[in-house]
């Protein structure tokens, strides 16, 4: 079994792409076949070295590691279609000495005209082969004199059947295909063609991708079997939607891989998410790559489109980042954080929001509001203000703890908090809720003991005499931008 996953180097890896590279991963690693990366780059003007470099990029931090490609080279090399010129020549060549292609003059203004007509009359606009009865001594001549010349596929007629995969029988009439341009008249082969003969030279078994190429594959059978070879196996499988019904897109959010990485996304979320966009499974949904690779089926794809859920993404995120080891959730969570975080405090916060966090890129507001939050507004400041003595009491003990409190020694000092308080018939809620105010100017947010220990002694005291000396004083906290 050999599969290949060919982007085009025009733009970043689009998340319905990195679906199509993921099933033929899946496939691969599922059958022990190999799995092949190809750049399609024979559009020269729109193709990119650094879209190339990235998308290979994109592909690395899904885990999708290829056995073949441009990097990493391979029997079937070069791996980039802009370099196998001549082997698409040579197949073009093999096609017109068989009368299976034949040149084509007609200039650019001419099948633009031919197009409109059809569109105008409501026809699907077909090349009406002009070229094909020219005889062979006025081809010969204007070609000797150098007048440019495209190569067309000559489609036989008849319907084209597609055996698939996932769609079962597909039958596409031959009306939908015009014949061809194989080879353009610059002298470089056109994707469909590049396509077939890289597929057949690389030794190609299946080729999975979404179905909207399914016009294309009949093209593309039709071309194998003109170049003597069986076609591969072919699985279409439906594309992502909006929720609106549209094709995914800029309009619905974030689809490139990029974007979600940057949002703070986990690359086996990502993966385990998209696997399962169309596929029907169990009840079990967290499922890593190797449980993935396990039980990869063509028959469990859906042929119906698949609605691009980020609720549901958000949440394979969350059960990844709960399932992480603390360690590699706080290096993930940390290396979020403004530069300069101490470390005591991002270790605290980490741990803090490991239960709750979403997604990564949440976690600079997550530690904002408890290491820089914003002045307490009045109502809650009055809460804090009426519990001074507890406050001034909390003051003493922070006053004699260590600069960092561990998360433990901070629960430790709050039970001796609380002890003072129960002696003096002060209940829970009125110790805490004032010492979370001062600390944060919240009534809510992460356990206070994950509180105490994020903010280092200096910082709590300064918090708590803020409040405190807003008590004496009776002034409101100052807030930033009042100018003296
Ligand atoms: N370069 C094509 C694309 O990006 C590849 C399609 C195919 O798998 O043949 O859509």
């Amino acid at each position: 079994m050999r599969v290949r996953f060919a982007p085009s180097p025009t733009g970043s890896l689009h998340i319905g792409s990195a679906r199509t590279a993921l099933y033929n991963y899946l496939f691969a690693r599922h059958s022990g076949g190999s799995f092949v990366l190809r750049v399609d780059d024979t559009d020269l003007a729109r193709s990119d070295g650094a879209l190339e470099a990235s998308i290979l990029e994109d592909l690395r931090w899904l885990g999708l590691a290829w056995d073949e490609g441009p990097d990493v080279g391979g029997p079937s090399g070069p791996y980039r279609q802009s370099e196998r010129s001549r082997q698409h020549m040579a197949a073009a060549e093999h096609l017109l000495a068989t009368g299976q292609a034949y040149r084509c003059f007609c200039p650019e203004e001419r099948l633009e005209e031919l197009r409109r007509a059809a569109l105008a009359e409501g026809r699907t606009p077909r090349y009406d082969r002009r070229c094909l009865a020219l005889p062979e001594r006025e081809v010969r001549r204007r070609l000797d004199a150098g007048e440019p010349a495209a190569i067309r596929f000559r489609v036989p007629a008849g319907e084209v059947v597609v055996d698939d995969l996932i769609r079962g029988r597909v039958v596409i009439g031959a009306d939908a295909l015009s014949d061809p341009i194989i080879v353009r008249s610059e002298g470089l082969a056109g994707y469909n063609f590049a396509s077939v003969v890289d597929d057949r030279d690389m030794g190609i078994t299946h080729v999975i991708r979404g179905d909207d190429h399914l016009t294309n594959t009949a093209r593309q059978q039709l071309l194998f079997e003109a170049l003597g070879g069986p076609a591969p196996r072919w699985a279409h499988h439906s594309m992502v939607l909006g929720r609106d019904g549209g094709k995914l897109s800029k309009r619905h959010g974030a689809t490139a891989v990029g974007d979600y990485r940057d949002l703070g996304y986990l690359p086996e979320a990502i993966v385990n998410y998209l696997a399962l966009l169309g596929w029907s499974h169990g009840e079990d949904e967290v499922l890593d790559l190797d449980r993935l690779v396990a039980e990869f089926d063509f028959a469990k794809l859906s042929s119906s489109p698949a609605v691009f859920d980020l609720a549901k993404l958000d949440w394979l995120d969350h059960e990844r980042i709960m399932a992480l080891a603390p360690e590699e959730h706080e290096r993930r969570f940390a290396e979020r954080l403004p530069a300069g975080t101490p470390p005591q405090a991002a270790a605290a916060l980490a741990a803090a929001f490991q239960p709750s966090l979403v997604r990564y890129g949440d976690a600079p507001a997550a530690a904002a509001a408890v290491l820089a939050p914003p002045p307490a507004p009045p109502d809650l400041l009055a809460v804090a203000l009426a519990a001074a003595p507890q406050l001034t009491r909390m003051r003493e003990l922070r006053a004699g703890a260590p600069e960092w409190l561990t998360p433990a020694g901070a629960r430790d000092l709050l039970a001796t908090y609380r002890a003072w308080g129960k002696e003096r018939g002060i209940g829970a809620r009125d110790l805490l809720m004032p010492l979370r105010i001062a600390l944060t100017s919240a009534q809510h947010g992460p356990e206070l003991p994950f509180v105490l220990a994020a903010l280092d002694r200096e910082t709590a005291l300064s918090r708590l005499d803020l409040t405190l000396a807003g008590n004496a004083a009776g002034e409101p906290t100052p807030t930033p931008g009042d100018q003296p």
